[in-house]
Protein backbone atom coordinates (compact mmCIF):
# COMPACT_ATOMS: atom_id res chain seq x y z
CA UNK A 1 0.00 0.00 0.00
CA UNK A 2 1.48 3.51 -1.07
CA UNK A 3 1.10 6.09 1.58
CA UNK A 4 -0.75 7.85 -1.31
CA UNK A 5 -3.37 5.50 -0.88
CA UNK A 6 -6.61 6.70 0.88
CA UNK A 7 -9.21 5.12 3.24
CA UNK A 8 -12.42 5.04 3.96
CA UNK A 9 -13.68 4.66 7.30
CA UNK A 10 -17.09 4.33 8.31
CA UNK A 11 -19.34 2.90 11.40
CA UNK A 12 -22.39 2.06 12.09
CA UNK A 13 -24.25 1.18 15.39
CA UNK A 14 -26.91 -1.25 14.56
CA UNK A 15 -29.61 0.19 17.15
CA UNK A 16 -31.61 -3.10 17.16
CA UNK A 17 -33.96 -1.83 20.26
CA UNK A 18 -33.41 -5.76 22.16
CA UNK A 19 -29.24 -4.94 22.40
CA UNK A 20 -28.70 -1.84 22.92
CA UNK A 21 -31.07 -1.95 26.20
CA UNK A 22 -28.72 -1.58 28.69
CA UNK A 23 -28.55 -0.70 32.63
CA UNK A 24 -30.24 2.70 33.21
CA UNK A 25 -31.33 2.47 30.07
CA UNK A 26 -35.70 3.63 30.08
CA UNK A 27 -37.46 0.67 29.68
CA UNK A 28 -39.33 -0.38 26.29
CA UNK A 29 -37.86 2.46 25.13
CA UNK A 30 -39.37 3.58 21.80
CA UNK A 31 -37.68 6.86 20.59
CA UNK A 32 -34.60 6.31 19.46
CA UNK A 33 -32.69 8.68 21.59
CA UNK A 34 -34.06 7.01 24.47
CA UNK A 35 -31.74 4.10 23.56
CA UNK A 36 -28.23 3.47 25.44
CA UNK A 37 -24.74 3.56 23.71
CA UNK A 38 -23.62 0.04 23.50
CA UNK A 39 -19.95 -0.18 22.37
CA UNK A 40 -20.46 -3.23 21.16
CA UNK A 41 -22.83 -2.53 18.70
CA UNK A 42 -20.89 0.30 16.60
CA UNK A 43 -19.05 -1.55 13.79
CA UNK A 44 -16.94 0.11 12.13
CA UNK A 45 -15.59 -0.61 8.21
CA UNK A 46 -12.38 0.19 6.57
CA UNK A 47 -11.13 -0.19 3.68
CA UNK A 48 -8.85 0.93 1.16
CA UNK A 49 -8.43 2.43 -1.57
CA UNK A 50 -6.52 5.37 -3.97
CA UNK A 51 -9.56 6.05 -6.19
CA UNK A 52 -12.30 8.11 -3.59
CA UNK A 53 -13.38 11.22 -4.04
CA UNK A 54 -12.31 13.85 -1.51
CA UNK A 55 -14.12 14.58 1.32
CA UNK A 56 -14.05 17.30 3.53
CA UNK A 57 -14.18 15.87 7.20
CA UNK A 58 -10.65 15.22 8.59
CA UNK A 59 -9.23 12.51 10.49
CA UNK A 60 -9.26 14.51 13.74
CA UNK A 61 -12.93 15.19 13.81
CA UNK A 62 -13.31 11.52 12.99
CA UNK A 63 -11.41 9.91 15.82
CA UNK A 64 -12.81 12.59 18.39
CA UNK A 65 -16.51 11.69 17.51
CA UNK A 66 -16.32 8.25 18.24
CA UNK A 67 -14.49 8.71 21.39
CA UNK A 68 -16.59 11.36 22.68
CA UNK A 69 -19.46 8.58 21.61
CA UNK A 70 -17.87 6.13 23.89
CA UNK A 71 -17.78 9.03 26.90
CA UNK A 72 -21.54 10.35 26.34
CA UNK A 73 -23.04 7.20 25.67
CA UNK A 74 -26.36 8.75 24.76
CA UNK A 75 -25.57 11.09 21.66
CA UNK A 76 -25.37 8.10 19.38
CA UNK A 77 -26.81 10.49 16.60
CA UNK A 78 -23.41 12.29 16.18
CA UNK A 79 -21.61 9.36 14.52
CA UNK A 80 -21.67 9.54 11.10
CA UNK A 81 -20.78 6.93 8.87
CA UNK A 82 -18.19 8.20 5.84
CA UNK A 83 -15.05 9.74 6.07
CA UNK A 84 -12.15 9.54 4.05
CA UNK A 85 -8.94 9.77 5.49
CA UNK A 86 -4.77 10.35 4.15
CA UNK A 87 -3.55 6.55 5.10
CA UNK A 88 -1.65 7.99 8.18
CA UNK A 89 -4.79 9.43 9.61
CA UNK A 90 -7.25 6.58 9.35
CA UNK A 91 -4.52 4.13 10.95
CA UNK A 92 -5.16 6.61 13.91
CA UNK A 93 -8.43 6.45 13.89
CA UNK A 94 -8.49 2.61 13.97
CA UNK A 95 -6.00 2.34 16.26
CA UNK A 96 -8.33 4.92 18.66
CA UNK A 97 -11.31 2.50 18.13
CA UNK A 98 -9.43 -0.23 18.51
CA UNK A 99 -8.48 1.09 22.01
CA UNK A 100 -11.94 1.52 22.81
CA UNK A 101 -12.40 -2.09 21.74
CA UNK A 102 -15.18 -1.36 19.39
CA UNK A 103 -13.12 -2.23 15.97
CA UNK A 104 -15.27 -5.18 13.81
CA UNK A 105 -13.84 -4.67 10.06
CA UNK A 106 -17.63 -6.62 8.56
CA UNK A 107 -18.91 -7.46 5.66
CA UNK A 108 -21.84 -5.64 3.87
CA UNK A 109 -24.85 -5.71 5.65
CA UNK A 110 -28.14 -4.71 4.86
CA UNK A 111 -30.13 -1.22 5.70
CA UNK A 112 -27.15 0.42 7.44
CA UNK A 113 -26.47 3.44 4.57
CA UNK A 114 -28.37 5.91 2.63
CA UNK A 115 -26.18 6.23 -0.36
CA UNK A 116 -26.06 10.10 -1.48
CA UNK A 117 -24.42 11.92 -4.46
CA UNK A 118 -21.72 13.01 -1.47
CA UNK A 119 -21.38 9.54 -0.43
CA UNK A 120 -22.92 7.46 2.22
CA UNK A 121 -25.04 8.65 5.32
CA UNK A 122 -26.63 7.35 8.21
CA UNK A 123 -30.42 6.32 7.81
CA UNK A 124 -31.31 8.55 10.79
CA UNK A 125 -29.22 11.42 9.45
CA UNK A 126 -31.70 11.70 6.27
CA UNK A 127 -34.37 13.77 7.49
CA UNK A 128 -37.25 14.79 5.74
CA UNK A 129 -37.35 13.30 2.39
CA UNK A 130 -39.13 13.87 -1.17
CA UNK A 131 -38.66 10.46 -2.24
CA UNK A 132 -39.62 11.21 -5.95
CA UNK A 133 -38.53 14.38 -7.52
CA UNK A 134 -36.50 15.66 -10.45
CA UNK A 135 -33.90 18.19 -11.22
CA UNK A 136 -33.94 17.58 -14.81
CA UNK A 137 -35.31 15.51 -17.98
CA UNK A 138 -34.24 15.01 -21.27
CA UNK A 139 -37.06 13.42 -23.38
CA UNK A 140 -35.08 13.64 -26.61
CA UNK A 141 -34.65 9.95 -26.75
CA UNK A 142 -31.83 7.55 -25.81
CA UNK A 143 -30.31 7.84 -29.36
CA UNK A 144 -30.03 11.62 -29.23
CA UNK A 145 -29.41 12.31 -25.31
CA UNK A 146 -25.91 13.20 -24.63
CA UNK A 147 -24.21 15.87 -22.35
CA UNK A 148 -23.65 18.32 -25.07
CA UNK A 149 -27.68 19.31 -24.86
CA UNK A 150 -27.37 21.05 -21.62
CA UNK A 151 -25.13 23.32 -19.77
CA UNK A 152 -24.79 21.94 -15.99
CA UNK A 153 -24.10 25.55 -14.76
CA UNK A 154 -27.43 26.79 -16.18
CA UNK A 155 -29.56 24.20 -15.03
CA UNK A 156 -27.62 24.30 -11.83
CA UNK A 157 -28.76 28.20 -11.38
CA UNK A 158 -31.81 27.97 -12.21
CA UNK A 159 -32.42 24.96 -10.11
CA UNK A 160 -31.03 25.64 -7.06
CA UNK A 161 -33.71 28.37 -5.96
CA UNK A 162 -36.73 25.95 -5.63
CA UNK A 163 -34.01 23.18 -4.15
CA UNK A 164 -33.43 26.32 -1.30
CA UNK A 165 -36.89 26.94 -1.11
CA UNK A 166 -37.95 23.07 -0.07
CA UNK A 167 -35.03 23.26 2.18
CA UNK A 168 -36.19 26.10 3.74
CA UNK A 169 -39.27 24.01 4.18
CA UNK A 170 -37.75 21.35 6.36
CA UNK A 171 -37.15 19.38 3.15
CA UNK A 172 -33.48 17.67 4.14
CA UNK A 173 -33.25 14.19 1.34
CA UNK A 174 -33.83 14.58 -1.89
CA UNK A 175 -34.68 11.47 -3.94
CA UNK A 176 -33.50 12.08 -7.64
CA UNK A 177 -35.81 10.23 -10.10
CA UNK A 178 -34.84 11.03 -13.65
CA UNK A 179 -32.75 7.43 -14.96
CA UNK A 180 -30.03 7.37 -17.44
CA UNK A 181 -30.75 8.13 -21.16
CA UNK A 182 -33.53 10.48 -19.94
CA UNK A 183 -30.98 13.56 -18.52
CA UNK A 184 -29.55 12.14 -15.10
CA UNK A 185 -26.38 14.01 -14.63
CA UNK A 186 -24.65 13.01 -11.27
CA UNK A 187 -22.31 16.13 -11.97
CA UNK A 188 -25.40 18.55 -11.54
CA UNK A 189 -26.86 16.52 -8.81
CA UNK A 190 -23.45 16.41 -6.98
CA UNK A 191 -22.93 20.28 -6.99
CA UNK A 192 -26.63 21.08 -6.15
CA UNK A 193 -25.60 18.82 -3.02
CA UNK A 194 -23.11 21.16 -2.24
CA UNK A 195 -24.63 23.94 -2.58
CA UNK A 196 -28.00 23.59 -0.93
CA UNK A 197 -26.73 20.71 1.90
CA UNK A 198 -28.94 18.50 0.79
CA UNK A 199 -28.71 14.99 0.82
CA UNK A 200 -29.41 14.13 -2.97
CA UNK A 201 -29.66 10.34 -4.60
CA UNK A 202 -29.40 9.20 -7.97
CA UNK A 203 -30.20 6.20 -9.81
CA UNK A 204 -29.30 3.13 -11.85
CA UNK A 205 -31.36 1.64 -14.13
CA UNK A 206 -33.40 2.23 -17.50
CA UNK A 207 -36.67 3.47 -17.90
CA UNK A 208 -38.17 1.17 -20.49
CA UNK A 209 -41.77 2.70 -22.19
CA UNK A 210 -43.61 0.56 -24.60
CA UNK A 211 -41.94 1.80 -27.21
CA UNK A 212 -38.08 1.46 -25.59
CA UNK A 213 -37.39 5.33 -26.69
CA UNK A 214 -35.71 5.49 -23.60
CA UNK A 215 -33.01 2.22 -23.74
CA UNK A 216 -29.64 2.01 -25.15
CA UNK A 217 -29.06 -0.70 -28.09
CA UNK A 218 -28.19 -3.19 -25.74
CA UNK A 219 -30.97 -3.38 -23.42
CA UNK A 220 -33.08 -5.27 -26.35
CA UNK A 221 -30.20 -8.04 -27.29
CA UNK A 222 -28.43 -8.27 -23.58
CA UNK A 223 -30.15 -10.76 -21.12
CA UNK A 224 -31.38 -9.62 -17.35
CA UNK A 225 -28.34 -10.70 -15.76
CA UNK A 226 -26.31 -8.86 -18.31
CA UNK A 227 -28.00 -5.56 -17.94
CA UNK A 228 -27.82 -6.23 -14.04
CA UNK A 229 -24.08 -6.63 -14.38
CA UNK A 230 -24.26 -3.46 -16.11
CA UNK A 231 -26.30 -1.50 -13.03
CA UNK A 232 -23.78 -3.17 -10.42
CA UNK A 233 -21.03 -1.98 -12.20
CA UNK A 234 -22.27 1.61 -11.33
CA UNK A 235 -22.87 0.76 -8.02
CA UNK A 236 -19.21 -0.36 -7.32
CA UNK A 237 -17.36 2.09 -10.08
CA UNK A 238 -19.61 5.27 -9.84
CA UNK A 239 -21.48 6.52 -12.60
CA UNK A 240 -20.06 7.51 -15.85
CA UNK A 241 -16.96 9.49 -15.20
CA UNK A 242 -18.36 10.97 -12.20
CA UNK A 243 -17.36 8.85 -9.09
CA UNK A 244 -20.68 9.35 -7.91
CA UNK A 245 -22.35 5.98 -7.02
CA UNK A 246 -26.34 5.44 -7.25
CA UNK A 247 -28.52 5.05 -3.72
CA UNK A 248 -31.34 3.15 -5.93
CA UNK A 249 -32.51 1.80 -8.53
CA UNK A 250 -35.38 3.29 -11.00
CA UNK A 251 -37.30 1.47 -13.87
CA UNK A 252 -40.14 2.14 -15.61
CA UNK A 253 -42.49 -0.96 -17.02
CA UNK A 254 -45.48 -0.36 -18.37
CA UNK A 255 -47.68 -3.67 -19.19
CA UNK A 256 -48.79 -4.45 -22.25
CA UNK A 257 -50.89 -1.75 -23.76
CA UNK A 258 -54.06 -4.59 -23.99
CA UNK A 259 -54.20 -5.15 -21.26
CA UNK A 260 -51.46 -3.11 -18.03
CA UNK A 261 -52.00 -6.12 -15.50
CA UNK A 262 -49.52 -8.14 -18.47
CA UNK A 263 -45.97 -7.33 -18.85
CA UNK A 264 -44.03 -7.18 -21.95
CA UNK A 265 -40.76 -9.19 -22.16
CA UNK A 266 -38.58 -6.15 -21.44
CA UNK A 267 -40.80 -5.27 -18.14
CA UNK A 268 -40.05 -8.74 -17.04
CA UNK A 269 -36.25 -8.32 -18.01
CA UNK A 270 -36.09 -5.09 -16.24
CA UNK A 271 -37.51 -6.00 -13.53
CA UNK A 272 -35.84 -9.48 -13.04
CA UNK A 273 -32.26 -7.37 -13.43
CA UNK A 274 -33.77 -4.71 -10.11
CA UNK A 275 -34.29 -7.81 -8.38
CA UNK A 276 -30.83 -9.25 -9.12
CA UNK A 277 -29.48 -5.69 -7.81
CA UNK A 278 -31.48 -6.02 -4.96
CA UNK A 279 -30.70 -9.07 -3.70
CA UNK A 280 -26.80 -8.27 -3.54
CA UNK A 281 -27.36 -4.38 -2.56
CA UNK A 282 -30.08 -4.15 -0.75
CA UNK A 283 -30.81 -0.66 -2.96
CA UNK A 284 -34.53 0.17 -2.83
CA UNK A 285 -36.52 -0.15 -6.94
CA UNK A 286 -38.61 2.55 -7.30
CA UNK A 287 -40.84 1.45 -10.24
CA UNK A 288 -42.74 3.90 -12.84
CA UNK A 289 -45.66 1.39 -14.11
CA UNK A 290 -49.05 3.10 -14.32
CA UNK A 291 -52.22 1.10 -13.21
CA UNK A 292 -52.36 -2.23 -12.92
CA UNK A 293 -48.98 -2.88 -14.15
CA UNK A 294 -47.84 -1.93 -10.45
CA UNK A 295 -49.05 -4.47 -9.05
CA UNK A 296 -48.03 -7.26 -12.25
CA UNK A 297 -44.41 -5.64 -11.60
CA UNK A 298 -44.55 -5.96 -7.88
CA UNK A 299 -45.24 -9.64 -8.16
CA UNK A 300 -42.76 -10.28 -10.58
CA UNK A 301 -39.93 -8.54 -8.69
CA UNK A 302 -40.55 -10.88 -5.75
CA UNK A 303 -40.88 -13.82 -8.27
CA UNK A 304 -37.56 -13.06 -9.19
CA UNK A 305 -36.11 -12.90 -5.92
CA UNK A 306 -36.70 -9.48 -5.07
CA UNK A 307 -37.21 -8.27 -1.73
CA UNK A 308 -41.36 -6.60 -1.86
CA UNK A 309 -40.17 -4.53 0.90
CA UNK A 310 -37.90 -2.68 -1.13
CA UNK A 311 -40.04 -1.90 -4.43
CA UNK A 312 -41.98 1.44 -5.01
CA UNK A 313 -44.70 1.63 -6.77
CA UNK A 314 -44.49 5.14 -8.37
CA UNK A 315 -47.46 7.06 -9.39
CA UNK A 316 -50.00 5.08 -7.34
CA UNK A 317 -52.09 8.73 -6.93
CA UNK A 318 -54.90 7.22 -9.32
CA UNK A 319 -54.58 3.52 -8.75
CA UNK A 320 -57.67 3.53 -6.17
CA UNK A 321 -57.74 2.14 -2.52
CA UNK A 322 -58.14 -0.84 -3.88
CA UNK A 323 -55.41 -1.74 -5.90
CA UNK A 324 -53.01 0.23 -3.94
CA UNK A 325 -54.08 -2.04 -0.44
CA UNK A 326 -52.91 -4.81 -3.05
CA UNK A 327 -50.08 -3.74 -3.47
CA UNK A 328 -49.25 -3.03 -0.34
CA UNK A 329 -50.85 -6.11 0.87
CA UNK A 330 -47.84 -7.99 -1.62
CA UNK A 331 -45.58 -6.05 0.65
CA UNK A 332 -44.27 -3.02 -2.02
CA UNK A 333 -44.50 0.55 -1.34
CA UNK A 334 -47.06 3.05 -2.50
CA UNK A 335 -45.89 6.07 -3.22
CA UNK A 336 -48.41 9.16 -3.70
CA UNK A 337 -46.21 11.36 -5.35
CA UNK A 338 -48.39 13.76 -7.45
CA UNK A 339 -48.93 16.23 -4.31
CA UNK A 340 -49.56 19.59 -5.57
CA UNK A 341 -51.59 18.74 -8.63
CA UNK A 342 -54.96 18.25 -7.48
CA UNK A 343 -56.75 19.97 -4.43
CA UNK A 344 -55.78 19.45 -0.92
CA UNK A 345 -59.05 17.47 -0.54
CA UNK A 346 -58.87 15.15 -3.35
CA UNK A 347 -55.18 14.26 -2.46
CA UNK A 348 -56.41 13.84 1.46
CA UNK A 349 -58.87 11.59 -0.12
CA UNK A 350 -56.14 9.62 -1.06
CA UNK A 351 -53.73 9.81 1.74
CA UNK A 352 -55.83 9.53 4.75
CA UNK A 353 -56.90 6.18 4.05
CA UNK A 354 -53.36 4.70 3.09
CA UNK A 355 -52.54 6.20 6.46
CA UNK A 356 -54.93 4.40 8.20
CA UNK A 357 -53.95 0.70 7.00
CA UNK A 358 -50.25 1.13 5.62
CA UNK A 359 -48.28 3.70 6.96
CA UNK A 360 -45.74 1.70 6.97
CA UNK A 361 -45.85 1.05 3.30
CA UNK A 362 -47.02 4.69 2.29
CA UNK A 363 -44.38 7.42 0.50
CA UNK A 364 -45.33 11.21 -0.30
CA UNK A 365 -43.69 13.07 -2.81
CA UNK A 366 -44.58 15.76 -5.72
CA UNK A 367 -42.72 14.62 -8.77
CA UNK A 368 -41.58 18.18 -9.37
CA UNK A 369 -38.92 19.97 -10.72
CA UNK A 370 -38.03 19.46 -14.57
CA UNK A 371 -35.52 21.56 -15.82
CA UNK A 372 -36.85 20.32 -19.34
CA UNK A 373 -34.03 19.84 -21.87
CA UNK A 374 -34.54 21.54 -24.87
CA UNK A 375 -36.94 24.71 -23.78
CA UNK A 376 -35.54 28.17 -23.14
CA UNK A 377 -34.27 28.14 -19.95
CA UNK A 378 -35.71 24.97 -19.06
CA UNK A 379 -39.13 26.01 -19.23
CA UNK A 380 -41.59 26.33 -16.58
CA UNK A 381 -40.24 24.91 -13.29
CA UNK A 382 -42.58 23.08 -10.61
CA UNK A 383 -41.33 23.56 -7.22
CA UNK A 384 -41.07 21.21 -4.54
CA UNK A 385 -43.03 23.07 -1.91
CA UNK A 386 -46.59 21.86 -1.99
CA UNK A 387 -46.05 19.09 -0.26
CA UNK A 388 -44.20 21.20 2.77
CA UNK A 389 -46.10 23.90 2.53
CA UNK A 390 -49.83 23.00 1.35
CA UNK A 391 -50.47 19.56 1.72
CA UNK A 392 -48.87 18.88 5.52
CA UNK A 393 -51.04 22.05 6.84
CA UNK A 394 -53.97 19.99 5.50
CA UNK A 395 -53.05 16.83 6.53
CA UNK A 396 -52.69 18.60 10.36
CA UNK A 397 -55.86 20.18 9.80
CA UNK A 398 -57.55 16.57 9.22
CA UNK A 399 -56.51 15.55 12.42
CA UNK A 400 -53.34 13.88 11.29
CA UNK A 401 -50.81 13.64 14.61
CA UNK A 402 -47.16 14.91 13.97
CA UNK A 403 -45.56 11.47 14.65
CA UNK A 404 -47.39 10.08 12.12
CA UNK A 405 -46.45 12.38 9.71
CA UNK A 406 -43.00 12.18 10.57
CA UNK A 407 -43.06 8.69 10.15
CA UNK A 408 -44.42 8.83 6.64
CA UNK A 409 -42.18 11.68 5.37
CA UNK A 410 -38.94 10.45 7.77
CA UNK A 411 -38.85 7.05 8.56
CA UNK A 412 -40.17 5.76 5.91
CA UNK A 413 -37.93 7.19 3.12
CA UNK A 414 -35.03 6.34 5.94
CA UNK A 415 -36.36 2.66 6.22
CA UNK A 416 -36.70 2.05 2.66
CA UNK A 417 -33.62 4.03 0.92
CA UNK A 418 -31.17 2.06 3.25
CA UNK A 419 -28.86 0.15 1.51
CA UNK A 420 -25.64 -1.82 2.46
CA UNK A 421 -22.40 -0.57 2.62
CA UNK A 422 -20.91 -0.38 -0.78
CA UNK A 423 -17.56 -2.00 -0.79
CA UNK A 424 -14.59 -1.08 -2.69
ZN1 LIG B 1 -41.07 10.88 -11.90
Amino acid sequence: MSSGDRFRVSWVWTSRRSIVKGPGCRSTARNESNEQFAPERLKLYYVSTNDLTPNTYGGFRAAKVISDTCRRASNWRRVTDAYIHPRRKALKLIATAAAFSIVKPVRAETGTTIHTVLGPILPSSLGFTLPHEHVMVDFVGAEKTNRGRWNPEEVIARMQPYLLAAKHSGVRGFVDCTPAYLGRDPRILKKLAQKTGLHILTNTGYYGDAEGRYLPPSAHSETAAQIAARWLAEWHDGIEDTGVRPGFVKIRVDGLAVDRSRLSEMDGKLLAAAAAVTRKTHMAVTCHSPGSSGLSAALRFAAEGGDPGKFIVAHCDDNGFELNQRITAAGSWVSIDGIGRKPEADHLAIVLPLLQKSPDRLLLSMDSGWYNVGEKDGGKINGFNALTDRFLPALRAAGVAAAQINHVTIENPARVFAAAVQRL
